[in-house]
């Protein structure tokens, strides 16, 4: 029995949510204390603890925010780094600036004053007055009870420590803000297109993660998500008709009501125009709400598994798709428990809000849902993000296809096995037809491209997200599917609540098979070489395969002989020293310099293909086959 299996029993038996919280508590420490023991890895920690008085009408609040920050690397810092995301809503920020001068602006941010065949686009974020941008502006900061000295860069707030945080040591931040919640541009702000009356992501100062590598203290371009894992303690006063969605426990429902109260116990409510709110988020890297005063509240529970929270607009056309999409909520989260892990909190709320679909701790905004199945496939989407980015927090910045790719990788099985009509078809082939598409335009970028810096949105997305998620299904042709599922299970299991980086997964994929994948982590993610072979030659009972792009890989290859009988062959490739399980027969290594590989049969053939399970990323598949 592994550990993880002990976590799951014990997490079962729990009869009440406070001991489950307890418990989480109890279990993020017993992990944080294994990871303290393992010298190789280190990651800093920090509690927040923030109260907010928000203001409904005119959009700002004030802040009280105090940091305890663990510096569990061997470093002395002298500085640190925070993020101040709301400056990017600012006309002349850096946000704007890229708006304005990349090939293919996100729609959402930008106005078309030109025609649909000639479109002119203008920055959203360049017309904003005074009263609708974003800030966050900074009244005082202390460390440790001493005013301390810093600069505001852009949406990256620099502090010049009085007392240098030693290796091992702790260091205290009290902070006072003034925030205003921007016109709604991307992602948090006031009044999406559906209405909801604020979004708020990105919305506290956020301090920035300092890893192996440094500090990520990234400017809020497009992009972002690296942040430091630790607890949330939040409190926000409100206007007393908002209800709220978000991350964390609701500490206080019986003063607060709004369908998160017990209903056999009395309400408590306070006099006045507001509620004041309290939350606790144990570990997480993000703290993330939205209120409105026209949400309805629907909870439902995934048997032995999580509390699910549903807020969505009453009165919009498409009302009913919010209610009819809560079922398959269920079903997606007890799928994801099943072939990734269990989902580690006690509590995921699906929030109408922000623009589109975007993941949160605990919890995601997803705007719309007049389209059924776009909103079922959003919602699967982002809630597969609460395992690949949220429990598995790699660097979005850096890495965003191991967030995007594997998110969507998950979100395509889960629609593929729930389902109502089965198909035959390929259930990737969208995925690698896409990828096809930016190979053959020109325009693809290494995945080692930071987020933020690639020339087009398109390679970004394209690249993150198909590529990405061909990075695991490939993986299963590379490795074996039943090595592919113990892979992932393996890495969220050594990786939760930690910050894995692309070579874990390329470690754990080799711990699991036993086969060498440095190849394929360089060849697939830090260029943009391509895979094609090719049947070069059949002669009777004689093929001569060969390489003709720059990737290898192993081949699958079926042979059908003119007696009409099958066989399937298998050409490990020697780099990987060594071979996935296989039914087929296997044939000698394949090395990278030989551009050629010729086999002999004992019966004469009729056809051949490479490949027939179509999920080696070829790019040219017309020469995978050759027939008599
Ligand atoms: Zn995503």
């Amino acid at each position: 029995m592994s550990k993880s299996d002990q976590e799951v029993k014990v997490y079962e038996k729990i009869p009440t949510k406070i001991m489950k919280n307890i418990l989480f508590s109890i279990l993020t420490f017993i992990s944080l204390s294994i990871i303290a023991q393992n010298n190789t890895y280190w990651q800093q920690h920090v509690d927040y603890t923030m109260e907010i008085d928000m203001n409904v009408n005119n959009y700002q609040f004030n802040g009280k925010q105090k940091l305890v920050y663990t510096n569990n690397s061997p470093d002395d810092l002298k500085v640190v780094f925070y993020h101040l995301q709301f400056n990017a809503f600012q006309p002349g920020s850096e946000m704007d600036m890229r708006l304005q001068n990349i090939a293919d602006p996100d729609s959402r941010m930008v106005n078309n004053i030109g025609t649909e065949e000639n479109p002119i686009y203008e920055s959203r974020i360049s017309k904003l007055k005074p009263d609708e941008i974003g800030f966050q502006k900074i009244i005082s900061l202390k460390q440790n009870g001493n005013p301390v000295k810093y600069e505001v860069i852009g949406t990256i707030l620099k502090v010049t420590l009085n007392k240098t945080i030693q290796a091992g040591k702790k260091s205290i931040f009290d902070m006072e803000f003034l925030g205003q919640v921007p016109v709604h541009i991307r992602r948090s702000g006031r009044n999406n297109t559906n209405g909801v009356a604020l979004s708020m992501a990105q919305w506290y100062p956020k301090l920035a993660e300092y890893d192996f590598e440094g500090w990520h203290a990234n400017e809020y371009v497009a992009r972002e998500f690296h942040g430091v894992w630790g607890d949330f303690d939040v409190t926000i006063h409100i206007d007393k008709r908002y209800t709220i969605g978000g991350t964390g426990y609701l500490q206080n429902p019986q003063e607060v009501g709004h369908g998160y109260e017990a209903q056999n116990k009395k309400l408590k409510l306070p006099d006045g125009n507001k509620l004041t709110w309290h939350f606790k988020a144990p570990g997480v890297h993000d703290f993330t709400w939205a209120a409105d005063p026209e949400y309805i509240h629907d909870i439902k529970e995934v048997p032995n598994g999580a509390t699910l929270h549903f807020l969505y607009k009453k009165d919009l056309d498409f009302q009913e798709n919010w209610v009819k999409m809560q079922d398959q909520a269920v079903k997606t989260m007890q799928f994801y428990n099943k072939t990734i892990g269990d989902y580690p909190y006690n509590q995921y709320s699906i929030i109408q809000a922000g623009d589109g679909g975007m993941e949160y701790g605990m919890c995601t905004l997803i705007n719309g849902g007049e389209n059924y199945a776009s909103l079922v496939g959003t919602m699967r989407h982002e809630m597969a993000h609460s395992w690949f980015q949220f429990v598995l927090a790699s660097n979005e910045s850096k890495h965003p296809w191991m967030d995007e790719g594997f998110a969507s990788y998950v979100s395509t099985l889960a629609s593929d096995r729930l389902k109502v009509k089965k198909s035959n078809e390929f259930i990737f082939d969208r995925v690698y037809k896409t990828y096809n598409y930016i190979v053959t335009s020109g325009k693809e970028e290494p995945l080692t491209t930071h987020a933020d810096r690639y020339n087009t949105n398109m390679a970004y997305g394209i690249g993150s997200y198909y590529k990405g998620e061909i990075f695991l299904s490939q993986l299963g042709y590379v490795i074996g599917a039943e090595n592919l599922k113990r892979t992932i299970k393996k890495y969220y299991t050594d990786f939760k609540f930690k910050h894995p980086n692309p070579n874990d997964i390329k470690r754990v994929a080799e711990q699991v098979s036993g086969l060498q994948l440095d190849w394929y982590l360089n060849e697939w993610t830090q260029t943009i070489h391509t895979i094609d072979y090719g049947v070069k030659s059949v002669s009777d009972k004689e093929i001569t395969l060969n390489r003709l792009g720059q990737m290898p890989m192993p081949i699958d290859l079926t042979v059908t002989y003119m007696d009409g009988s099958t066989k399937n062959f298998y050409i490990p490739l020697q780099m990987m020293l060594g071979k996935k399980p296989t039914k087929a027969m296997v044939l000698p290594y394949w090395s990278w310099g030989n551009e050629n590989f010729t086999l002999t049969t004992f019966k004469s053939i009729a056809k051949v293909e490479i490949d027939p399970t179509l999920l080696m990323a070829d790019i040219d598949r017309t020469n995978n086959v050759w027939s008599k």
